[in-house]
């Protein structure tokens, strides 16, 4: 299928690797020209190099620490205008909800939720005038079926999606379709990271971890950065006109949830 967004300029931010690196696969492969950011500045580099060489496309790397005001600024200044806009940050470390502080909570939502409101507030209003735009928030199944280690997660992803609930509306007119996608389990460094943990508290092995996991997920597999770049890509389509304000789960069926 055409996406119908060849030529167009994007920004995927937290992309060298795993989900975000996904996204910007997807979209190179449509022919949009790209910046990507993360903060290590050789592996980002790399992948921009493979990414512009495999599709064809411009992508310019910024190394940056996206949930600074710094760091976004320097992405934002190589990026001058966006008709596309993914947004991501690392995810926020498990814990027990005793335990959290205020600080943690300030810190988390900083990165998962108002660095979000902050790039969509930079790059949106360009969109709107412009009459055409696309945003895809990354941010979890959690949004939907908490995750009660994650509870920092689940605080401050449902901030930003009561935030997009509205804004998504206020720019549709303008040809902006701002929407959410939610990854359950995908077989990223995220994931090895919580599978560890896992398997460090009830000391079992990693693979078993993994296999318990997978027997929770009814396709009884983890989710790709491929499949998740895949259907990014098509929430940046022409063809997805008519979507707005959504929140797109991928979990494998994991969610027990009717909608
Ligand atoms: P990942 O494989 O660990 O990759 C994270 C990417 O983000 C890397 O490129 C990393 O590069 C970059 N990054 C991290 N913090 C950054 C920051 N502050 N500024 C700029 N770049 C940053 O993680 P992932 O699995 O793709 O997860 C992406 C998001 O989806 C996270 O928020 C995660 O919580 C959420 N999520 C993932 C899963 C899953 O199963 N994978 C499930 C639910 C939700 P540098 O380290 O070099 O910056």
């Amino acid at each position: 299928m055409d996406l119908g967004i060849r030529g167009k300029r994007g920004l995927v931010c937290a992309a060298s690797k795993g989900l975000g690196r996904g996204c910007a696969e997807a979209l190179a492969e449509a022919g949009v020209d790209l910046v990507i950011n993360a903060r290590s500045a050789d592996t980002l580099e790399r992948t921009a190099a493979e990414i512009a060489a495999r599709h064809g496309v411009r992508v310019i790397p910024v190394a940056a620490d996206i949930t600074t005001e710094q760091g976004r600024a320097a992405v934002l200044a190589a990026v001058g205008q966006a008709d596309i806009l993914v947004t991501n940050a690392g995810g926020p470390p498990p814990g027990k909800w005793t335990d959290w502080t205020r600080d943690d909570f300030i810190r988390v939502i900083d990165a998962n939720m108002l660095t979000a409101v902050a790039l969509m507030q930079a790059l949106v209003p360009g969109m709107a005038e412009r009459g055409w735009g696309r945003v895809v928030n990354i941010t979890s199944q959690s949004v939907r079926s908490p995750i009660d280690v994650l509870g920092l997660s689940n605080s401050a992803r449902l901030g930003l999606t009561g935030f997009v609930a509205g804004m998504s509306r206020a720019v549709a007119p303008n040809g902006v379709c701002v929407n959410n996608l939610l990854p359950g389990i995908h077989a990223t460094d995220r994931a090895e990271g919580l599978d560890s943990g896992v398997a460090r508290a009830q000391g079992i092995s990693i693979e078993q971890a993994r296999e318990n996991r997978k027997a929770a997920i009814p396709t009884r597999s983890y989710g790709t950065a491929e499949d998740f770049g895949a259907t990014c890509a098509f929430m940046c389509s022409q063809h997805a006109r008519f979507m707005v304000g959504q929140n797109i789960m991928l979990d494998g069926g994991a969610a027990n949830i009717s909608v």
